[in-house]
C-alpha cells in the first residue's frame, strides 16, 4: 500500500503571504487539500493544479461538515496513500481542533506532520498596531476561548483565574457573547476601564478595529454590528495603537478594488495592491483560449525562423507561442536568428521567463510606437515580420508595418473568451466596488458584457490609452488613466488618486 501522509498546517491569520514556506510546500505536493472556512481560498493557488479541495467549513451554526466526519476524511484518504493537507486558519494547535484531529491520526496509525501557522491571536493585533506584550507594560499573555463546547453542561472558563492574570488578555471566537463574557469578567475584578480592541477579518483588506473598554465594548460592538471572525484583546497595550497603527495607514486600506483579468494572468496588480493594504479581489472577464485555427498558427510557429522579426504584444500572447514552439521543437535553437520585439515590460519579461531576450520594446508601451522601435535595430524594408497576437486585435499595428516596407504575417495566437461565473463576479454582484481596474481592451469589453450592477460612486481606472478608448466605447466613464503603462504605473495612479480626491469610508474612528 502507498504511504499516505497528512499535513496539518497552519494558513495564516488571512493575508495569504503569511503562510509559512514550509506550508507553501506541502500545498504543492498535495493529493488533497482540506481547507476550513477561515483558511483565505487563494492559498489554494499554491496547490498543484490536479488536487482535490475539500471544504470542510465549520462557521458556528453552519457545520459544513461535522467534526468527526472530517477526522474519518482525513484517515481515510491518508490511509489509501494521499499527501493530505488540513488547511486551518491561524496555528493549527490554537483553539482548532487540530489537536483532535492529530489524534484521530495517530490513533489510525496515520503519518502525519504539523506546521505551525501565525496565529490571528497574536497577528491580529500586531495589525490593529498593537504588540501583545511590551517591557513597559506586562510580563504575561493570557489566550482563551470566549466559546465553549456546546456540549458541555458547565463552563470551564475560569473568569477569575482570567480577570486576575496580569498583562494581556486575548479572547478568540465568542465575539457574539461579548456582553456576558465581559460581565462575567468584570465581576471576577477587571477594571471597566481596561482598553480593549477588537480586531475583525484581520490582516486583510477588510479588517475592522474598535476601540473600547471593558465596560463598554459589548455595547459598542452591538451598536456598530461588529460580526466575527474576530479577536478581542484586553490591556493597556491596546493603547499603543494610538502610535503603532501602521497597516491601517498604508494607503490603500481598505480600498475595495475590483481587478479585472483572466484567468491566466498572474495575480501581480491584486497582489501589490493588497501589499499597500488594499481589499483587492479579482474578477476574471475572460478566459484564454488556443487559437481557433490551430493549424496555422502552428504553421507560423513552425517557421518563425525564417522571419527577420517576431512581435508579440501580451504575456498572453508570449506564451500561446513559446508553447507552440516548444511542442514542436526540442531545442530553443530552433528559433533562428529572429529578433524579438515585445510591446511592453510585462511581454517582454514573459518573453525572457522562455530564455529569449528582446531586441526591441518601444519607450511608452503603445501599438503605434514599437515599429518605430524596431527600425532603431534596423530599416524594416522588405523584412518578414511574424504578428502573433489575439483574434480580433486591431488593424493598427500590421498597417503602420506594412507602411514602413516591412511584409507582415499577422497570425492568430490565442482569443479571449468571456468568463461568465466564478466567485469575484458572485463578489462583485453583491459586495460591489470604490474602484474597478482595466489593463486590456479586451478586460473592459468583457467586463461590460457580463452588465454587472453598477456600484454607487464607483471609479473606473485604466492602465492607458488604448483600454481607455475601449472603456469609453463600452460606456464606461474613466475616472483615471494611468501615465506609466503597466502595472506599477497603474498603482501608482491609484495610490494618486485616493490620496488626493476621497476621504476612507473604512477608518470609521
Ligand atoms: N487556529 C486559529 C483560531 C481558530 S478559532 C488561529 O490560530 O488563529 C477561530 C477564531 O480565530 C475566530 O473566531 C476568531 O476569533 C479568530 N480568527 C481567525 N482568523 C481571524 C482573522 N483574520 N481576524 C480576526 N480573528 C480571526
Amino acid at each position: 500500500m502507498p504511504n499516505g501522509i497528512c499535513y496539518l498546517v497552519g494558513a495564516g491569520p488571512g493575508d495569504p503571504l503569511l503562510l509559512t514556506l514550509k506550508g507553501r510546500d506541502c500545498l504543492a505536493k498535495a493529493d488533497v487539500v482540506v481547507c476550513d472556512h477561515l483558511a483565505n481560498p487563494a492559498l489554494l493557488q499554491f496547490a498543484g493544479a490536479g488536487a482535490e479541495i475539500v471544504h470542510a467549513g465549520k462557521k458556528a451554526g453552519d457545520h459544513a461538515m461535522a467534526q468527526a466526519a472530517i477526522n474519518q476524511l482525513l484517515v481515510e484518504r491518508t490511509q489509501g496513500g494521499a499527501t493530505v493537507v488540513r488547511l486551518k486558519g491561524g496555528d493549527p494547535f490554537l483553539f482548532g481542533r487540530g489537536g483532535e484531529e492529530a489524534e484521530a491520526l495517530a490513533e489510525a496509525g496515520c503519518a502525519f506532520e504539523v506546521v505551525p501557522g501565525v496565529t490571528s491571536a497574536i497577528a491580529g493585533p500586531a495589525y490593529a498596531g498593537i504588540p501583545v506584550t511590551h517591557r513597559a507594560h506586562n510580563t504575561m499573555l493570557t489566550i482563551f476561548t470566549g466559546h465553549e463546547d456546546p456540549g458541555k453542561s458547565s463552563t470551564t472558563l475560569d473568569y477569575g483565574a482570567i480577570a486576575r492574570a496580569p498583562g494581556t488578555k486575548v479572547m478568540l471566537m465568542g465575539i457574539e457573547r461579548l456582553q456576558a463574557i465581559t460581565e462575567n469578567l468584570m465581576a471576577a475584578g477587571m477594571s471597566p476601564q481596561t482598553p480593549v480592541a477588537l480586531v475583525r477579518w484581520a490582516t486583510t483588506g477588510q479588517q475592522k478595529t474598535l476601540c473600547s473598554t471593558a465596560g463598554e465594548v459589548a455595547g459598542a460592538a452591538a451598536k456598530a454590528d461588529f460580526k466575527p471572525p474576530a479577536v478581542a484583546v484586553f490591556g493597556e497595550v491596546v493603547d499603543l495603537r494610538g502610535s503603532l497603527n501602521w497597516f491601517e495607514s498604508l494607503p490603500l486600506f481598505g480600498r475595495r478594488i475590483a481587478v479585472t483579468r483572466t484567468r491566466r494572468q498572474g495575480g501581480e496588480l491584486a497582489a501589490r495592491l493588497r501589499s499597500l493594504g488594499a481589499d483587492a479581489y479579482e474578477v476574471p472577464t475572460i478566459r484564454i483560449e488556443p487559437a481557433p485555427d490551430k493549424r496555422a498558427f502552428y504553421e507560423a510557429v513552425a517557421y518563425a525562423h525564417g522571419y527577420d522579426w517576431l512581435v508579440l504584444t501580451s504575456p498572453n500572447g508570449a506564451d500561446a507561442f513559446f508553447e507552440a514552439f516548444f511542442e514542436i521543437y526540442k531545442d530553443a535553437r530552433d528559433l533562428g536568428a529572429v529578433r524579438i520585439a515585445a510591446i511592453g515590460p510585462a511581454t517582454a519579461a514573459r518573453v525572457r521567463s522562455y530564455r529569449f531576450q528582446v531586441d526591441a520594446m518601444p519607450e511608452r508601451f503603445l501599438a503605434g510606437e514599437i515599429a518605430a522601435a524596431m527600425e532603431k535595430e534596423t530599416s524594416l524594408e522588405n523584412l518578414k515580420v511574424l504578428l502573433a497576437r489575439a483574434s480580433g486585435a486591431d488593424g493598427e499595428l500590421p498597417a503602420g508595418l506594412s507602411q514602413r516596407g516591412a511584409i507582415v504575417d499577422d497570425v492568430v495566437a490565442y482569443r479571449t473568451m468571456p468568463e461568465t461565473g466564478g466567485a469575484g463576479i458572485q463578489r462583485y454582484r453583491t459586495e460591489g466596488a470604490d474602484l474597478v481596474t482595466f489593463t486590456s481592451a479586451s478586460t473592459a469589453e468583457n467586463f461590460q458584457s457580463l452588465a454587472l450592477p453598477e456600484p454607487k460612486g464607483v471609479v473606473y481606472a485604466s492602465i492607458g490609452p488604448v483600454t481607455s478608448r475601449a472603456m469609453r466605447e463600452q460606456g464606461l466613464a474613466v475616472g483615471l488613466e494611468a501615465s506609466r503603462h503597466d502595472i506599477p504605473g497603474l498603482v501608482e495612479a491609484i495610490v494618486a488618486f485616493f490620496k488626493k480626491t476621497h476621504s476612507n469610508p473604512h477608518l470609521d474612528e
